[in-house]
């Protein structure tokens, strides 16, 4: 019918996109660190770090307040919520049962960044009424490929 494969699609991300979120979930070990994904479709355009509400190395919660900053900024640049990160800070990098009970934005990809064999590493997927499916990401190598994040917690 047109529209997109949501199990499929891949997820495109800039490299220089990717090392960001990278180094806030390395920055966060041995918590858990998650953020959102601002873009248009599947195409991510700015990474936003947030707090984790829980504080925890094995759940996460994105904060309230920045979850509004967030939307609001999406809101402004007339972008969508493409995905969400967090961080496995001992692995494994798929979701966990409760990654997947707590999947409320199916329109969203669900990336997980966790350390495998020593290299952080990151993933993504598709969560819908307990299903998982693993999205392809296309990382693309630009320089300057995305908006300056609107400022780190
Ligand atoms: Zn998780």
């Amino acid at each position: 019918m047109g529209h997109l494969d949501p199990e499929t699609e891949p997820l495109d991300l800039s490299v220089v996109d990717a090392r960001r979120i990278l180094s806030h979930v390395q920055r966060e070990w041995p918590l858990e660190a998650c953020g959102l994904l601002g873009g248009i479709g599947r195409r991510v355009l700015a990474v936003y770090p947030t707090r984790n509400a829980l504080a925890s190395p094995v759940r996460y919660r994105v904060h309230p307040e920045d979850l509004v900053r967030v939307i609001l900024d999406l809101e402004a640049r007339g972008w969508a919520l493409v995905g969400i990160y967090h961080s496995h800070p001992h692995g494994p990098p798929v979701p966990s049962a409760t990654d997947i009970a707590e999947a409320y934005y199916p329109d969203a990809v669900y990336v997980i960044a966790a350390p495998v064999r020593g290299e952080w590493r990151l993933r993504a997927f598709h969560i819908q009424d307990g299903r998982v499916r693993e999205v392809p990401l296309r990382l693309r190598d630009e320089a300057d490929a995305s908006a300056p994040p609107p400022g780190d917690p």
